[in-house]
């Protein structure tokens, strides 16, 4: 075996899968989760504050237009009371001689509208009371009725208004504006100032908001055309950004592993090392490698050809992926029938177990290979380890675990061999 070269570390995590050591880590998968849920979050809020802003703007627009029609009424039901309040005054100066009460009682009969033609005889006009208030509203629906002290209608633009009604007890309460019950009407009261009656304007909302209303479907409308082309475009953002991350991922894990075992190929290999060497250094915690050879390979390319070699060489990748446990592990093809374990925070008796792990596997996998004396595919596997504390350099260890798969092939092949300076203290039996 050739000894590595020790590149610059590689950021990756040490926490590398065993059998596919270059698999996306939860960490980078969160990241570009974060990165799309961060998109859609500014996408989100953006939206919600456009609408909030639309939302207030309308609001605020809406009390504007019903504040503005209030103010409206109230100056209409002022000129109109002042008008009625004249007019009824002239009439009860006519010298009769009854009291107050009755001049003014007799003044509003004069006054008010008699349709049927079965009120009392009157010296003024009975339409002066529809003609005078059609002119002070500019609504189709909106309606001036003068009240009487009790809150009654005593005449109206619409003779539908007469009798009394609950919103209307409010005006003899002393109130100056208010809604009905149902809230599709707004009242506005003026009193006389010397008579105990009201000037009553009574509009409709539905008519108040008509402008309002067509505004505020248009703004509605473009605001939720609005959030929908933000949401569609948020979401091809994200997807595109997905599909960009996995197509990354896959180049990666591409770049990183053997094609044919999978495993970590040799690049990815000496960064692991390398990282791998200068943690047990910081952390003085001892580093074993194997270095794994298949026994007689030549013979079993030349007896059963090169796509058969192939596929022993894949089994046994698989074999090494199942004997080696710990996820900081790493297992790849050094080149060509050999491949290397690193394993870390691991002495080199406890290497020489999971060595002796991968070549039981090897066995059990039963390749038939007529080229060995053995009959089947076996691995010849040399272990290096070092102390608590590694000594030496990366290249060293790497020579030493060359050496002691010298010594396993020479020694007879299909067996496990324990480097005399790295790790030569006798392993406990297995
Ligand atoms: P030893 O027991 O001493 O290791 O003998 P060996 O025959 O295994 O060793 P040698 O170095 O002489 O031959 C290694 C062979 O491995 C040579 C080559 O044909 C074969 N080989 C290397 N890479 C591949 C591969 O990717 N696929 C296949 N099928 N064979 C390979
Ligand atoms: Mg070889
Ligand atoms: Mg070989």
């Amino acid at each position: 075996m050739t000894t590595p070269s020790t590149p610059p570390a590689s950021p990756s995590s040490s926490n590398s899968s065993a059998s596919s050591p270059l698999a996306e880590s939860p960490q980078s998968t969160g990241g570009w989760f974060g990165a799309l849920g961060l998109t859609l979050l500014a996408v989100v809020l953006a939206v919600v504050i456009v609408i909030g802003v639309r939302a207030t703007l309308l609001y605020e627009g809406r009390r504007a237009v019903l504040d503005h029609a209030r103010e409206a009424n109230h100056r209409a039901a002022l000129l109109t009371a002042h008008v009625v309040e004249r007019d009824i005054a002239a009439c009860m100066r006519a010298p009769d001689g009854v009291g107050k009460a009755d001049a003014m009682s007799r003044c509003l009969a004069q006054f008010e509208q008699r349709p049927d033609g079965k009120g009392e005889r009157s010296d003024i006009d009975a339409g002066y009371f529809p003609r005078l208030f059609a002119g002070v509203v500019a609504g189709s629906h909106d309606t001036v009725s003068l009240l009487g002290p009790d809150g009654s209608v005593l005449a109206s633009t619409d003779l539908q208004q007469r009798g009394t009604h609950p919103a209307r007890s409010a005006a003899a309460a002393g109130a100056t504006s208010a809604d009905d019950v149902d809230g599709d009407f707004l009242y506005v009261w003026q009193p006389l100032t010397d008579l105990p009656l009201h000037i009553e304007i009574r509009s409709a909302k539905r008519e108040i908001f008509a402008d309002w209303r067509d505004r505020a479907f248009w703004v509605a409308g473009l605001t939720a055309a609005l959030g929908a082309g933000c949401a569609v475009l948020a979401t091809l953002l994200g997807r595109q950004r997905r599909r960009r991350k996995l197509a990354e991922a896959a180049l990666q894990r591409m770049a990183s592993t053997d094609p044919l075992t999978g495993l970590a190929n040799r690049r990815t290999l000496d960064e692991a090392y390398d990282r791998e060497w200068r943690r047990a250094q910081r952390e003085h915690a001892p580093l074993s490698l194997l270095f794994i050879d298949v026994d007689h390979f030549k013979t079993f390319n030349d007896r059963y050809g090169h796509p058969a070699g192939d596929e022993a060489l894949v089994a046994v990748s698989h074999a090494i992926s199942r004997s080696i446990r710990r996820p900081g592990d790493v297992a790849g093809r050094y080149g060509g029938e050999e491949f290397m374990v690193i394993l870390p925070r691991t002495d080199p008796c406890g290497a020489r177990d999971v060595a002796e792990r991968v070549r039981v596997a090897v066995r059990a996998a039963a390749i038939e290979h007529d080229g060995s004396q053995h009959g089947h595919v076996t691995v010849s596997i040399g272990v290096a380890g070092t102390g608590p504390i590694p000594s030496g350099t990366p290249d060293l260890l790497l020579q030493a675990a060359d050496e002691a798969l010298y010594s396993a092939k020479s020694g007879g092949r299909d067996r496990v061999t324990i480097h005399p300076t790295y790790g030569g203290v006798p392993c406990p039996a297995i």
